[in-house]
């Protein structure tokens, strides 16, 4: 057979327009946001790369499954489908639905985390990092070294250091470790995927000490098709195979259903503990609701559970880590930075590497997702000092972040490949023009969380 077009396999049912804008009216929008594009307002972005979170297509099996949904308010038919669908792919024990993955996160912390406590993992994605210091516990990130370095080439840029935990346990003591977190892909890391290699010699560290290891699985799908291209011996396991052998180590998960989920709203907590899960549905039914639905709808239960293995399916997987890439060697091909190779949800441009005019201190890559806005309409978001820094409230002094990112993420489904080739000419036109391209001071903000709401002005 000749080797052909990867395409997007499926053809499009419902259609959602996308509204064009002039130059000028988007100077405007970006000035009343303060130059934060979580500000603007939806209907006047183009092509919204803003994350990949919630924002997926639903398939046909999917919206039929909402019509199925069961609404009682306990024990619902729709819980159990989504708990089987759940214990199928991930294999735990007990599982809570939530809200979303910080829901999870936030229950999961305030159960087993007391002030003083440390919490590693590969990196932690942010608001898993705010959860734990929330509850006064402290998140301390330890990927492997090539993981900091945006160039380089690596299979595995999203492992955890093995060593470095080694060394933290030995030094922290084990009595001080609630839990070993692995977050698969690496979000915050460049969407890179984790062997399962690395899974495994983490979970080993966790038994010799005794330590529950959990895994962050909101991209659990294309942490799997990573590891099937990637790892030897996976090529000709499935991605379902692949993903129960990689849970099979672990003690529990948080998971966001926005991203592989394939949902635009839902999460959950697992783990085989049934005594923490009793625990933990205590915190649950006081404020995401009875264990059943948990802040969910009878029918988010439902298109979860169709959701969950339909992202396991080769042909979506194939296309999803193909058309990422896409976009990456484009980008790539224009000299554009980028955290090399391309991870599975989104492509990180190295705003620091091309913008090395503008200082951390004045954010490059909250100038460059402003410039990419202000060009073609398309959103994207700062991954570097505005989202990981800070700012010391008396002296002003600002710490920065160890890498200037800005994420290109790729909704689920939902753009064709002109669409990409669009955000790729922009992307041209941007590069073109870098050097005119100013830096920024931030004129306010609400930490911890504060790239959500920062307002910014032009550097002068
Ligand atoms: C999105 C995400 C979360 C949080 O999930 P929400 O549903 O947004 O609350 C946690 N960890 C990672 C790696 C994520 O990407």
């Amino acid at each position: 057979m000749p080797t052909r077009s990867i395409i997007e396999p499926f053809r499009i049912k419902s259609v959602e327009p996308i509204r064009m804008t002039t130059r000028l009216e988007r100077e405007h929008f970006l000035e009343d946001a303060g130059y934060n594009p979580f500000l603007l307002r939806a209907e006047n972005v183009l092509i919204d790369l803003l994350t990949d979170s919630g924002t997926g297509a639903m398939s046909a099996e999917q919206w039929a499954a909402i019509m199925r949904g069961d609404e009682s308010y306990a024990g619902a038919t729709s819980y159990y489908r989504f708990a089987e669908a759940v214990k199928g792919i991930f294999g735990f024990r007990y599982v809570l639905p939530t809200h979303q993955g910080r829901a999870a996160e936030r229950i999961l912390f305030t159960t087993v985390c007391k002030p003083g406590d440390i919490v590693p993992n590969n990196t932690h994605f942010d608001t898993t990092r705010a959860n734990i210091e929330y509850v006064g516990a402290q998140a301390i990130d330890l990927p492997i070294a090539e993981g900091l370095q945006p160039e380089l080439l690596h299979p595995f840029k999203g492992n955890m250091d093995v060593d470095a935990l080694e060394a933290l346990i030995a030094d922290v003591g084990a009595e001080r470790i609630p839990l070993v977190m692995l977050t698969i892909t690496n979000n915050s890391g460049g969407g890179q995927p984790v062997s399962m290699a690395n899974v495994k010699a983490v979970s080993s560290v966790c038994k010799r000490h005794g330590l529950p290891l959990y895994i962050d699985a909101c991209r659990f799908a294309e942490n799997a098709w990573f590891i099937r291209e990637r790892e030897m011996g996976y090529a000709q396991m499935s991605a379902r195979d692949i993903a129960r052998e990689l849970f099979s180590y672990a003690d529990g998960c948080t998971m966001s259903a926005k991203k592989d989920g394939l949902v635009n709203i839902g999460g959950f907590l697992a783990t085989n503990d049934e005594g923490l899960s009793r625990q933990e549905s205590r915190l649950l039914v006081l404020t995401e609701g009875f264990p059943t639905y948990g802040g969910l709808a009878g029918r988010d239960l439902e298109a979860i559970a169709v959701g969950l293995n339909e992202v396991l399916d080769e042909d979506y997987l194939r296309y999803r880590i193909a058309s990422t890439a896409y976009l990456g060697r484009h980008l790539s091909d224009i000299g554009i930075p980028i955290v090399q190779p391309p991870g599975g949800h989104a492509i990180y441009i190295d705003a620091a590497a091309m913008l090395p005019h503008i200082p951390p201190e004045m954010f490059p890559g909250q100038a460059l997702v402003g410039e990419m806005y202000l060009e073609g309409g398309v959103r994207a978001v700062e991954i570097g000092t505005v989202m990981f820094g800070s700012t010391n409230a008396e002296t002003g002094e600002i710490r920065t972040a160890a890498l200037e990112l800005v994420r290109l993420a790729i909704p689920r489904r939902v753009y064709t490949q002109s669409h990409i080739d669009y955000v790729c000419e922009v992307m041209s036109d941007v590069f073109a023009g870098r050097k005119r391209i100013g830096g920024l001071r931030m004129v306010w903000q609400d930490p911890p969380l504060r790239h959500f709401t920062a307002r910014f002005a032009p550097a002068r």
